[in-house]
């Protein structure tokens, strides 16, 4: 079978994957073997799955896949810790994920997060993002979701884990000039250490090499609307919080929405409770709508109501994403007045400089306007964070990627991103050629 229609394993559940291999004929516990190779041995390649016989690992080969994803690019921040892959879809079309590694603190053990993109594109077109700028290409399949994940799930401990202490300040220049970094070396490797606690069975944990993943935390702010590719989405929350499998907690999933109301209602019913976050960026319709196209649709009075309906059921805090544009959105008044937008809600605000693109003349407040307007939400009781910039040196070195030349193929690279986020890394890539 050419690869073409070769089934991508990725896009199968469980269940879906006891029958297609009940359709070559194979047993139920064979299914099962196949899915913790994936999910829990992060593996990558058939013949990999030892445990199964040599025959079925060859008719694999041959009616299956298990990548959807092509890496192209990487950027590492210098500190090692924030890193951006571009990938190429087997359709040609490009999406990005990035990983950011936070260090065990007083009250955190350390975090591993991956941003995720949902759509190779996206139809929003807000006015201050530079995905929106290309439209549409399409959805993802769950598979190339949960793909993103399993990416960088098994570079850990093995080659970036390597890579990272390598290249951390510490190993180099830094520990020379006796320099710190935010994330010393031990804490990088404490971080890498602690993976995400699973409950093995005794069959699962007899799979040899079996190794669980660093990744603590998924995020779905990446290129595109989550919620306007609800079913893919939903089924790659599913299928990496499956305790059969990837085993992450719902709780450390996060669904970034630029504020689609009957998604926000569907995630309400939702048995999983993964968390919510909300592009909010204006405190007002006219403001908002100019900013966000969408908003025309789903009002502020709508989406918040939807909003405390969904901590109402969930009893779980919403974080408001608040973007700062000088001149536009960030003066003591728009704070106040989203301040009494907000008053009494069970939520939280992160506060984010604008990440500037090309196409618009926006740019961030300086750093005493992007103050006071915390100071003014924190007046009335607001739980804000200021989200700091993270990797941006990243993004200069996307300049660098422009109309790169890799020999056999040319590849005109155009990368915009907020690395700055920090909860909610932005990525936005187009690939032309
Ligand atoms: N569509 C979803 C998820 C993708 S965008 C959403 O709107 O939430 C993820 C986050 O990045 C959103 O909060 C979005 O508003 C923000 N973002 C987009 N462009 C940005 C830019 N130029 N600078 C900083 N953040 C940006």
């Amino acid at each position: 079978m050419s690869q073409n229609l070769a089934v991508t394993l990725t896009n199968l559940s469980l269940a879906q994957l006891v029958e297609f291999m009940a359709s070559l004929g194979e047993p139920a516990y064979r299914a099962r073997q196949v899915y913790r190779w994936l999910y829990r041995s992060l593996a990558d390649d058939f013949s990999a799955m030892h445990n199964l016989p040599a025959a079925l690992r060859a008719r694999l080969g041959e009616v299956a896949h298990l990548g959807a994803l092509q890496p192209l690019t990487t950027l590492t921040a210098a500190d090692g810790l924030t890193r951006k892959v571009l990938f190429r879809l087997a359709d040609g079309n490009a999406i990005e994920s990035v990983l950011m590694l936070y260090a065990p603190g007083n009250d955190s053990r350390g975090r591993c997060t991956v941003c995720v993109s949902t759509q190779a594109g996206c139809a929003l077109d807000c006015a201050f993002c530079a995905t929106g700028k290309g439209g549409l290409m399409r959805n993802l399949t769950a598979g190339e979701i949960v793909e993103q994940v399993l990416y960088f799930a098994r570079q850990f401990p093995s080659s970036l884990r390597a890579e990272t202490l390598s290249r951390s300040p510490e190993r180099s220049e830094g520990a020379a000039k006796g320099q710190r970094s935010n994330l010393s070396h031990g804490a990088t490797v404490r971080l890498l250490r602690r993976s995400t606690p699973r409950n093995d069975s005794q069959e699962e944990a007899a799979v040899p090499g079996a190794a669980a993943s660093t990744i603590t935390n998924v995020i779905f702010a990446g290129m595109g609307e989550p919620l306007a590719n609800y079913a893919a989405t939903w089924a790659a929350v599913e299928r990496l919080n499956d305790p059969a499998g990837f085993g992450l907690g719902a709780r450390h999933m996060t669904i970034s929405t630029a504020g689609l109301l009957p998604g926000i209602r569907r995630l309400a019913g939702e048995k999983l409770q993964v968390n919510l976050a909300v592009s909010l960026h204006a405190p007002d319709d006219v403001l908002r709508a100019q900013l966000m196209p969408i908003a025309r649709r789903y009002p502020l009075a709508a989406l918040l109501a939807a909003c405390r309906e969904y901590s109402d059921k969930t009893g779980r805090r919403v974080s408001f994403e608040y973007l700062l544009i000088d001149g536009v959105n960030s003066s003591p008044a728009q704070a106040r007045q989203l301040a009494a937008l907000l008053e009494g809600m069970l939520c939280h605000v992160n506060l984010i400089p604008l990440n500037p693109i090309a196409e618009s003349p926006w740019r961030p407040p300086g750093h005493e306007v992007v103050l006071a307007f915390e100071r003014e939400l924190a007046r009335r009781g607001i739980a804000t964070t200021l989200r700091s910039a993270r990797g941006v040196e990243i993004q200069a070195a996307c300049g660098q990627l422009r109309a790169r030349q890799d020999g056999r193929t040319r590849t005109a690279v155009t990368v915009q991103g907020s690395l700055a986020v920090g909860l909610l890394g932005l990525l936005q890539a187009i690939v032309l050629g």
